[in-house]
């Protein structure tokens, strides 16, 4: 989503490196919705497709429309939430806990993971639509136990289960903060 534009130049630069190789938080990967908040301008989001809740709250499911490759399209005009959000790796490599050389491999490492597990999961699920990839956890479940023999087939699945189990592993530590990768976060 992207940095606050309060940094040095070169700390802006970096982050703004990472964030356009990366997109994790925009596409679906680990955050499922998009809050819109008073004073987000809508109409110059067209392209999000938000919604309404009967609460009165807009909001757009991920993968965010806007999102072209690993960049953002609508960069000047991104929703407030979207200003404002920093992953962990983002805070953890400002304030000096690890290089930004070490950021950009944990971005490839869980890119290079995500991309192997979501076919996968596409094709066990039978997804049509484009889909992130935090959506498809609970399809995949459903999936082994609506088979006749769940274990023998999770079994069979053990190095894509290995995987995924991997890969959220790397996300809960490296990039989600907690309060805002749970979907109930924006309901
Ligand atoms: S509007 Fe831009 S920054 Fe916000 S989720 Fe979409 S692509 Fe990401
Ligand atoms: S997950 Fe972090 S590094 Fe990746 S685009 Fe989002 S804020 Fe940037």
């Amino acid at each position: 989503m992207g940095t606050d534009g309060s940094k040095d130049g070169s700390t802006a630069a970096a982050e703004s490196d990472l964030c356009t190789s990366c997109g994790m938080c925009c596409d679906g990967t680990y955050m499922a919705w998009v809050r819109l908040v008073p004073g987000d301008d809508i109409g110059r989001l067209t392209v999000l497709h938000p919604e309404h809740t009967d609460e009165g709250k807009h909001f757009f499911v991920q993968p965010c429309a806007a999102l072209e490759g690993t960049r953002c399209s609508v960069y000047t005009d991104r929703p407030t939430v979207c200003r404002s959000y920093r992953c962990q790796l983002l805070d953890r490599t400002a304030a000096g806990e690890h290089s930004v050389q070490r950021a950009a491999e944990l971005i490839t490492q869980a890119r290079q993971l995500a991309d192997r597990i979501k076919p996968q999961m596409i094709e066990r699920t039978g997804t049509t639509e484009p889909a992130g990839l935090i959506h498809l956890y609970g399809p995949l479940e459903e999936h082994y136990n609506s088979l006749p023999e769940p274990d023998a087939a999770r079994l069979a699945d053990a190095d894509l289960l290995f995987d995924i189990t991997a890969f959220r592993r790397l996300i809960d530590r490296h990039f989600a903060k907690p309060q805002q990768s749970a979907p109930s976060d924006i309901t």
